[in-house]
């Protein structure tokens, strides 16, 4: 009998360190609700008892960026809000993923206009896009689990040498 099936049978669980460090880290993902318009309430709909984000653990919304790793950017940014919402992904600490929620967030939506940023990726690296104006907060838990199944495919140690794109932080008109 091989080391591993004896082990099983004493009632050891054999896995990788990787495997058990990704499994928790996708199942504990703590989001920072930037809630900026109309979209946000949406967001906050994906924590009542008909949608329960607590299934997938990560119910715990946090206000200050130092103990969040999933900022969730819900509605339209403006270019003078832009430097905020950078800042406070700056100071999220890594490894950190981002989801753009709405057509404003992504694209700007319906906001041609010279004071709104025409999609969150010119100045944050979006790992998922949710479209809809609003998109409905099971949108937004497809989202997560697609966080969830990104985290659980990258290696724990590759995010200690986790490089970000150099990022052009784009300025007021
Ligand atoms: S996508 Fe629609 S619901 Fe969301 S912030 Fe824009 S206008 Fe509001």
């Amino acid at each position: 009998m091989g080391l591993e099936a004896k082990l099983n049978q004493d009632g050891f669980l054999v896995t990788k360190l990787d495997a058990i460090i990704g499994w928790a880290r996708k199942n504990s993902v703590w989001p920072m609700p930037m809630g900026i318009s109309c979209c946000a309430i949406e967001m906050m709909a994906v924590g009542d008892p008909k949608y329960d984000i607590a299934r997938f653990g990560s119910e715990v919304m946090r206000f200050t960026p130092r103990q969040c790793d999933l900022m969730i950017v819900a509605g339209t940014v403006t270019y003078k809000m832009s430097h905020v919402v950078r800042k406070i992904y700056d100071q999220m600490p890594d490894p950190k993923w981002v989801i753009a929620m709405g057509a404003c967030t992504s694209t700007g939506g319906m906001y041609r206009s010279y004071s709104v940023v025409q999609g969150i990726d010119q100045f944050l690296p979006v790992d998922v896009y949710v479209a809809g104006c609003p998109p409905r907060p099971d949108n937004l838990l497809n989202a997560l689990i697609m966080i969830q199944e990104k985290i659980g495919n990258t290696r724990a140690r590759d995010f200690q040498n986790l490089k970000l794109p150099e990022l052009n932080v784009i300025q007021s008109n």
